[in-house]
């Protein structure tokens, strides 16, 4: 197994090209300096700089938007069976780069090894899965009507921008590029401007892979100027965004005036609820994996812990002696469980918490304080005493920080789940067939797990309801919002047409 310094030599050297060249913005297969200037892209491992980023404005997206124009037609009309060859070169290709992928990925956002080994792998999951559904991703169905042959086609809906948050951002870009690429779109991504390496390998693989220029537009840059922009562009017909509830209203804003199609992965305050007749040793288990993995910065993260009250005391002592043994340290260490959250502001935002806990009269039973002296490390926290009001317990943290809350009776742990304004996942622990299917059929969320953590599954539909979304990504869900729907009628015979200013 590799060491904490096999893998430093390693990055060393796949970052010597960022260090010399910084990161320039991708159009139409050219770099391009960004209008804005450069903007730093710094480490928060050691709040090193890693390197210049092109600061992307409204001219470098009106040419990225240009770009995918103009390679539209093209790529639509490209043999499906070419298309998807395409694309699964990518998927080798990333295979090929996962480690750099993956080492880059954790220097740029603190995400530990352990995890982001398996996240650059799923990013080619996604591209081989799409890949596999290009061929029929255009067919439709035969809707006959007595005079009428009703056929449906789907075309792809046209240049499409892309924009992705910091968490786990090479694997989520993938989510959205794939399937929008398979459709037959081209697209403008805009990654997070707090974790801008991997967009770029990703666009250098998509190159090498035989993607024509113009296909795949990286514009870096910060929301409220590249982003906006790219919601305002009039070329650019529908825009796939996950990121923040309230950016998420932006979105919808800044595409009012050009009628832009959205697609909205946003925010969670997701709820796990442990009955007392579950298997609690496996709950334990995928409690503190669903929160304190990948740094608990996480949309699906289950960041409210509701536990019946009978079984509350032992379970939140044996809880607290887990976290407390998590291991926080480099990222780069295979071992490192957690490492550093993304940025100085998100410290501030996670740390913060500790003091609206205390203030809310809430319990710190494990960790709230920071871990270390450089780096944006915190320790694993779970806070328990608490009540659904609280901020901690309404207010995505976005850390690795966990809320418990007791609750005696079914109703009330319902009543407790969805009294939230999101929706994105629930997950519950019961061995009680009937009252899993009664629980999740009422439990408001776009995704539920019963007696497991969250596996996905990518023929499945993902998304949140309430201010968790709008819109699933998935198997065909994807194409429904990377494509539009046609119908076409053939008449098929001579069916009586009413005749207006004839006698
Ligand atoms: P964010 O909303 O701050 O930023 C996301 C992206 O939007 C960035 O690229 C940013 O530059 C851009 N942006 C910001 N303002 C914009 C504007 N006015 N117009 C256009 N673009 C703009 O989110 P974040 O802090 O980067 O990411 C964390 C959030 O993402 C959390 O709330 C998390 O729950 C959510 N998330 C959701 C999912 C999901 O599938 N539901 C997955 C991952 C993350």
């Amino acid at each position: 197994m590799a060491t904490l310094n096999d893998n430093l030599e390693k990055l060393d050297g796949f970052l010597a090209r960022f260090r010399a060249h910084g990161i320039k913005n991708r159009i139409a297969g050219a770099d391009r300096d960004g209008g804005g200037g450069v903007f730093a892209s710094v480490s928060p491992v050691d709040e090193s700089h890693i390197c210049d980023v092109a600061r992307g404005d409204a001219g470098d997206i009106d040419a990225a938007a240009q770009a995918a124009h103009a390679a539209f037609a093209e790529w639509r009309d490209m043999p499906a069976t070419q298309r998807r060859a395409i694309l699964i070169r990518i998927a080798e290709g990333i295979e090929a780069r996962a480690e750099e992928i993956a080492l880059c990925e954790c220097w740029d956002t603190g995400q530990a090894y352990k995890f982001m080994s398996k996240a650059a792998l799923r990013g080619a999951e996604n591209f081989r899965y799409f890949a596999d559904q290009v061929v029929q991703a255009r067919d439709g169905q035969h809707l006959k009507s007595p005079t009428l042959m009703n056929i449906t086609t789907r075309v792809p809906i046209g240049p499409v921008g892309v924009i992705t948050p910091w968490n786990t951002p090479f694997m989520l870009s993938t989510w959205k590029i794939a399937p929008a690429l398979a459709a037959g779109c081209t697209v403008v991504h805009k990654p997070a401007e707090a974790s801008p390496l991997t967009a770029r390998l990703l666009v250098e693989i998509a190159e090498d892979a035989g993607l024509p220029p113009g296909v795949l537009n990286t514009v870096n840059g910060f929301g409220e100027e590249a982003g906006k922009a790219l919601c305002e562009h009039p070329l650019i017909r529908a825009i796939a965004f996950v990121g923040e509830s309230r950016t998420g209203s932006l979105i919808t804003k800044q595409g009012a005036d050009t009628l832009k199609r959205n697609h909205l992965e946003l925010g969670g305050k997701n709820p796990v609820i442990v009955f007392d007749d579950a298997e609690l040793d496996r709950a334990l288990d995928a409690v503190i994996f669903m929160i304190y993995s990948i740094n608990g910065e996480r949309c699906t993260s289950s960041s409210r812990l509701l536990v019946q009250d009978t079984i509350r005391a032992a379970f939140e002592a044996r809880l607290v002696e887990r976290v407390n043994a998590i291991r926080v340290g480099h990222p780069l260490d295979p071992k490192t469980e957690i490492g550093p959250l993304i940025s100085q502001e998100h410290y501030d935002k996670v740390t913060g918490y500790f003091d609206t806990a205390k203030a809310d009269g809430a319990t710190i039973a494990a960790g709230g304080a920071p871990a270390g002296d450089t780096g944006y490390f915190v320790k694993p926290t779970l806070f328990t005493d608490a009540t659904n009001d609280m901020r901690i317990a309404r207010e995505e943290i976005f850390g690795p920080v966990l809320t418990s809350i007791p609750f005696a009776t079914e109703d009330e742990a319902l009543s407790i789940a969805n009294d939230t304004p999101y929706g994105l996942t629930g997950y519950v622990w019961t061995n009680d067939l009937t009252r899993a299917l009664r629980f999740t059929d009422r439990l408001e969320a776009g995704m539920i797990w019963v007696n497991s953590e969250n596996v996905r599954h990518l023929p499945t539909p993902f998304g949140g309801v309430k201010a968790s979304g709008i819109g699933r990504d998935g198997g065909d869900w994807s194409f429904d919002f990377y494509m539009e729907q046609k119908h076409i009628g053939l008449a098929t015979g001579q069916h009586k047409i009413t005749k207006l200013g004839a006698l």
